[in-house]
């Protein structure tokens, strides 16, 4: 039998595992067989000496066998879903998602929680009274079926490891590793049962992955463990040098969202969603990509299936609206360009702000006034921070003192 001292130390000593070590590795920290810290360190292990191409497979293997998978049968659509790799204001899957399922195409997406400095879609979602994103696997299929889009997160049922493996990667700091990011990712999507995948690689200070080598060694990683799983897979490089829409938080960028399927989203944001929607699209072996995109915005039928999405999975949109009790305006101290300098830390401001014990504040987040390179003029506003919890704000302002410059 292995020993998890030892895996730990081949991989610090870059040995290449087998795949009944990984396969060990994954099941065993799934059932508790050795602790957190032990699983750190092999975390760590691999951020150092990473996991060539048979490793990673090896790997999404593991996690997708510690669960059940997803089938669909006599679906009248090309089975799609979207991914990023994680970012500020990120709620493209929000919007592309109800756009495809509108234009034919099933969605059933399997998303994550909060990780490291950038939001998660899932706890987006569950800002919204009653949304219930921890489906049964039956359920979540039904939801598909009949919605055409279903958002959960992973569950005991469905990659249960990658649940457990991705929460000790956001507290251990051992997020930004590409075997790892791409274990994470595929393993989630080819449990869903897709046929087709579309990824959003986002680069700059705001990602975790920072330049563009990086950006398409992931990329063509994702792609290729993708093809060995029958998944067809397509990616873009989006830019997250500055947070993306006008707003990061949780409930508002729900309504964000919703504003943006009403067709009134920013441009920053709209751009990454009809690019990767077109390229969804075409994979799905349609043409007119983009009027069809513009057609479903116009005539409410994304939107529609949003609602009845968030509906089917118990949500209140009669109670999806803001209520913060303070907010702080942070103005320009001059004149100039304005550039964002450290958009990771306006995701840790983020994530500070809507902090409330076990629970969220479901109503913090921040409002962004100017894109990098934009002329502002001394004491024109740059973000307005919102929330319940007084020392949030006060915490999450000085935090986001060193985050821009103004030139
Ligand atoms: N998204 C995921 O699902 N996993 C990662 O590791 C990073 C982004």
């Amino acid at each position: 039998m292995f020993n998890i001292n030892n895996l730990i130390n081949d991989k610090l000593s870059a040995k290449i595992h087998s795949e009944a070590e990984i396969d060990y590795i994954v099941k065993s920290y799934l059932n508790n067989n050795f602790s957190d810290q032990k699983m750190t360190k092999w975390l760590k292990a691999v951020f150092i000496n990473q996991m060539n191409i048979e490793e990673t497979a090896f790997y999404t293997k593991s996690i997708i066998n510690s669960g059940e998978t997803v089938k669909f049968n006599n679906l009248n659509g090309f089975i799609i879903d979207k991914h990023s790799t994680g970012g500020i204001g990120d709620k493209v899957s929000l919007i592309l998602g109800p756009i495809l399922a509108a234009c034919n195409c099933y969605v059933p997406m399997i998303v994550g929680r909060h990780l490291g400095h950038t939001g998660g879609t899932l706890d987006k979602l569950e800002s919204i009274h009653g949304y219930n994103g921890l489906l049964l696997k039956e359920k979540f299929k039904n939801i598909v079926k009949d919605a055409g889009i279903s958002i959960i997160g992973q569950t005991d049922q469905i990659c249960p490891a990658d649940r457990k493996i991705y929460s000790l990667r956001g507290k251990t700091n051992t997020v930004a590793s590409l075997p790892l990011i791409c274990g994470s990712i595929m393993s989630k999507k080819i449990a869903e049962g897709i046929e087709g995948l579309v990824l959003d690689i986002k680069v700059g200070n705001g990602a975790f992955i920072n330049n563009i080598e990086e950006a398409n060694k992931l990329g063509d990683l994702l792609t290729l463990i993708g093809s060995q799983f029958d998944v067809n897979v397509k990616y873009i490089h989006s830019d997250m040098n500055q947070p993306l829409g006008n707003y990061a938080g949780l409930l508002c960028e729900i309504i964000e969202s919703i504003e943006s399927l009403k067709g009134n989203g920013p441009q920053d944001l709209m751009n990454v969603v009809y690019e990767l929607g077109i390229i969804a699209l075409n994979m799905a072996g349609q043409n007119n990509a983009k009027t069809k995109i513009q057609n479903v915005i116009n005539d409410g039928s994304a939107l529609e299936i949003f609602y009845k999405m968030i509906y089917m999975h118990g949500g209140d949109i009669k109670k999806i609206n803001i209520k913060y009790k303070y907010n702080i305006e942070i103005r320009a101290n001059n004149s100039g360009h304005f550039y964002y300098t450290d958009t990771k830390k306006i995701g840790e401001a983020v994530n500070y702000l809507t902090l409330l014990g076990d629970k969220k504040d479901d109503h913090a987040g921040i409002k962004f006034f100017v894109n990098n390179n934009d002329f502002v003029k001394k004491g024109d506003i740059l973000f307005r921070l919102f929330g319940n919890i007084k020392n949030n704000l006060l915490f999450s302002e000085k935090m986001t003192n060193h985050t821009y410059k103004i030139i």
